[in-house]
């Protein structure tokens, strides 16, 4: 049951289809049942389809995680009843028209709501305007119905794009770091959790490094903060330009950053932090000169925890430190030191 919570609070489409496949039992469940019972078989067999498909597509996005399909797969199967059913009832089913419209945008992204309502409404115009007196008493009435659902539809367009930019901005601010654009501490839990996982299951290798500037307060007390922003930025650009595109960088707080290295082992994470060694020491300065890092890594393996790890790696990193700074303790799975001397130069 908790973890049903959890599901349900982290992935919002899904909560969503899940509302979906509650209101389509509830609210057209009973219908289904009412129009088979006064003998209309065709709208009573459509919304007995309805719900079931809902409940199938519904179960196999909670099956495997995936929303998009089954949200796409609703909205053309919703569109389509609609559909079906106001040829069927006329006037009486347009009026579902409206909730079509609303569904929609629920389920699938803006554009796609756009076409598949769009295709509706140009169904139901055409059928009308091939068999006039068929779905509507005049030509006025179709056009109040054409024009309230595509003010409808626009108004729910403006709407879903809206949220939908609000989410990604929410989302970035809950994941990004604002100074830097890397990811932040937040992120680096979960993909330290993440790789530990993999780890167990799969056995995939994975290093981790620990880098924090030498003696950047001194940058921030004699060139100021502004100076000691540009710095970390820069490092920042520095550190993900050498990186593998399968690299992640997170910023762990101050001038402290962690570097998640895939399908490593020690001799090639000490590589690793050999080039940004070098890399920094070139292409990172202050208005002081040159600014150089030390780094601290540690290979997955034989770990209690994340924490643990990365606890390992903290340590490297005071040994790097306490050794003169500007270099690199590596620790493999054996518990073997690899150390890669200042600048690099291993
Ligand atoms: P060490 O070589 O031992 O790492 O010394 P250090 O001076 O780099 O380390 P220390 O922990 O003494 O100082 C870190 C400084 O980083 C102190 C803090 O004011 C500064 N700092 C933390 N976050 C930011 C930030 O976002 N911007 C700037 N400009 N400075 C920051
Ligand atoms: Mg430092
Ligand atoms: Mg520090």
């Amino acid at each position: 049951m908790r973890e049903i919570w959890t599901r349900l609070k982290g992935d919002f489409q899904l909560s969503i289809l899940s509302l979906v496949a509650l209101c389509s039992l509830i609210g057209v469940g009973p219908y289904a049942v009412y129009r088979l019972l006064e003998g209309n078989w065709l709208v009573g067999l459509l919304d007995t389809t309805l719900v079931v498909a809902t409940g199938a597509a519904v179960f196999h996005a909670w099956q495997t995680g995936h929303t998009v399909r089954p949200g796409q797969f609703l909205a053309v199967l919703y569109s389509i009843v609609t559909v079906l059913v106001t040829i069927n009832l006329g006037i009486n089913g347009a009026f579902w028209f409206y909730t079509l419209i609303l569904f929609n945008f629920f389920v699938v992204p803006p554009l796609q709501a756009v076409i598949a309502t769009l295709w509706a409404l140009a169904a139901l115009c055409g059928y009308e305007l091939l068999n006039p007196g068929t779905l509507f008493e005049s030509r006025y009435q179709l056009t109040s119905f054409a024009v309230t659902s595509f003010i409808c539809s626009f108004f729910a367009c403006v709407f879903a794009l809206r949220g939908r930019y609000q989410r990604l901005r929410l989302g970035d601010l809950a994941r990004l770091d604002p100074l830097t654009g890397t990811d932040n501490r937040r992120v680096m839990d979960d993909e330290l959790e993440r790789a530990m996982a993999v780890h167990q299951r799969h056995g995939e290798s994975f290093g981790l490094l620990v880098l924090d500037l030498d003696h950047f307060k001194s940058i921030n007390d004699r060139f100021g903060h502004r100076e000691g922003d540009t710095v970390l930025v820069r490092f920042a650009e520095v550190v993900n330009s050498v990186s593998r595109q399968t690299d992640r960088l997170f910023r762990l707080g101050g001038e402290e950053f962690v570097l998640l290295v895939p399908r490593v082992d020690a001799v090639g994470l000490s590589a690793v932090a050999e080039h940004i060694l070098q890399e920094v020491a070139q292409n990172v300065r202050s208005p002081g000169g040159a600014v150089t890092v030390s780094i601290g890594g540690a290979i997955l393996g034989g770990h209690q925890s994340a924490d643990d790890w990365l606890h390992e790696a903290d340590q490297c990193l005071y040994d790097a430190k306490r050794s003169g700074r500007n270099r690199s303790v590596i620790v493999g799975l054996d518990g073997q030191l690899v150390q890669c001397p200042q600048g690099g130069a291993a």
